[in-house]
């Protein structure tokens, strides 16, 4: 059994949406062609048959959150335009892919619904003018329940046999509303319940991305780009053969495609590589796929929809090649560095403690630590949107010591951009970093600041916002991969 996960931009079109179903049949030929008659039952390499999650219409996420915050604020106008604007673009598809009547129409009852609940929960958002992350993530999780079922009636349109199924009712969540985390256990008996007896009878399930649900029933989301983790949580559920994941490029290239010209894309990377590389911004993956598939060791592939003869990449627990050490450059944007500073800190031990002490009560995501050996300061690296709660926890911690000018400054600076090189080779090979500082050095780009993981997988460096595409196009350049 495979796992073949659409993104927004796969399933954004009428011509695309056509593109998806066609590759889904071939799909479910070859594996037809492959598998033998019906198993033991179980799941797994041998099983057949093949499994759909699908992201939103391209926007439409981004759509849905903005109608919710500013319904939050007062405003009802966005909302009111985003229930229409949806509702004609889900049934300008189903128009032109579907020709049964009753199936177009029992679709359109379907769209209808759904976007009128969603007008519900904005006017109620107005109403009480705040919206909660629970709320926000029952109104975010609309995109997915709309572009699902269009999928599955275009596909039994086009003769293959597929259902809609809800993913509020296969992966069962905690309740960290806005980015949940799945709970194997009750995701794997759901999945194990629900979705088998349709696979061994020949039936596609077309889930939903994106979304779960607690215990309780309540919706939850697993994130921005959280489809990805969806596909490979369902496909970790049911022991797939493969996760594959169809976007709108020929797989991980080795930089973002939109700022370096050459990249290219990688025929192979381990998981550790892609965990690294989707950790420090590579949108193409959301950060956490690579974590249910690890265990069961089930390769995932990224491939485009748009080009779908190109083999994409593929991720596995160890690679065959190991090219140059460097393979790949990625960033993460929007962030502030924050430098605690002052010759009183020489020798007092549990500054540093103290210091992330005060950030995790503020739920800050630490993304970078750096402490210069003479221990007179440490800098690390947060979100742009948690710099001033981080800084203001800092100043009340450490108010004594700031009296006293035993720390001389909590300073920030904004504009800030973590500029990650990564690759399993670069362990044990000698030069690297001095070969990333040389490139940018003779660009006159400054590095403000650097660490290593202790994986050895990955060499980050801190710039700023305004040189950080020179600086990851002149790295990309000095280790040549945009050559095979
Ligand atoms: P989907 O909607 O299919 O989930 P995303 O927009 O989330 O697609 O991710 C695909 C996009 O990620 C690509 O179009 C590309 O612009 C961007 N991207 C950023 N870094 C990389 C990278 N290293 N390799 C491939 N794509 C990347
Ligand atoms: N539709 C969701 C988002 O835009 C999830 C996804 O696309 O993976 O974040
Ligand atoms: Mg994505």
């Amino acid at each position: 059994m495979i796992v073949m996960k659409f993104g927004g931009t796969s399933v954004g079109t009428t011509d695309s949406i056509g593109s998806v179903a066609q590759i889904v049949a071939c799909a479910l030929e070859k594996q037809a062609a492959r598998a033998p008659a019906a198993s033991d039952g179980e799941p797994g390499e041998d099983s057949p048959g093949v499994m759909v999650v699908v992201s939103a219409m391209s926007g439409v996420t981004n759509t849905l959150i903005d109608a919710a915050q500013t319904a939050a604020a007062g405003d009802e106008t966005p909302y009111r335009d985003a229930r229409s604007q949806l509702l004609v673009r889900h049934q300008v598809v189903a128009g032109q892919l579907i020709e049964d009547g009753v199936e177009r129409a029992a679709l359109g009852r379907l769209f209808d619904n759904r976007l009128r609940e969603f007008e519900r929960l904005c006017r109620s958002i107005t109403v009480l003018g705040e919206l909660t992350q629970r709320g926000l993530d029952v109104v975010s999780g609309v995109g997915e329940r709309l572009s699902a079922p269009l999928l599955a009636a275009v596909l039994r349109a086009r003769g293959v046999k597929a259902q809609f199924v809800d993913a509020g009712e296969l992966i069962i969540t905690d309740d960290q509303y806005g980015s949940a985390n799945p709970l194997m256990g009750p995701t794997l008996a759901r999945c194990r319940d629900r979705l088998l007896p349709m696979l061994q009878s020949g039936v596609v399930p077309v889930v939903t991305g994106f979304v779960g649900a607690t215990e309780n029933g309540v919706p939850t989301t697993l994130g921005r780009g959280g489809s990805d983790y969806s596909a490979a949580v369902l496909g970790a559920a049911l022991d797939a053969a493969e996760i594959q994941i169809w976007t709108d490029v020929d797989g991980v290239m080795t930089a973002d495609p939109r700022i370096v010209a050459n990249a290219r894309s990688m025929a192979e990377l381990s998981y550790e590589e892609v965990a690294e590389l989707a950790y420090y911004g590579a949108k193409v993956l959301h950060p956490k796929t690579a974590t249910p598939a690890v265990d069961r060791k089930i390769p995932l592939r990224v491939l485009n929809t748009f080009n779908p003869g190109h083999p994409g990449t593929r991720i596995v627990e160890r690679t065959r090649e190991l090219r140059h050490g460097v393979k790949a450059i990625t960033a993460v944007r929007d962030l502030r560095l924050i430098t605690i500073s002052g010759r009183g800190m020489i020798g007092v031990p549990g500054i540093a403690a103290r210091t992330f002490d005060a950030v995790a009560r503020q739920h800050a995501n630490v993304l970078m630590i750096s402490q210069g050996s003479s221990e007179q300061s440490i800098c690390f690296v947060v979100p742009e949107s948690e710099g001033e709660a981080v800084i203001a926890a800092l100043k009340e911690a450490f108010a004594r010591e700031l009296a006293q000018q035993m720390i001389e400054e909590i300073a920030s600076q904004p504009d800030i951009v973590i500029v990650a090189v990564i690759g399993a080779g670069m362990k044990g090979t000698p030069g690297i970093a001095a070969r990333v500082f040389s490139a940018l050095g003779e660009r006159g780009i400054n590095v403000i600041a650097i660490a290593q993981g202790s994986s050895e997988a990955n060499i980050s460096l801190v710039v700023l916002q305004a040189s950080a595409d020179d600086a990851i196009r002149a790295i990309h350049d000095t280790f040549e991969l945009g050559t095979e």
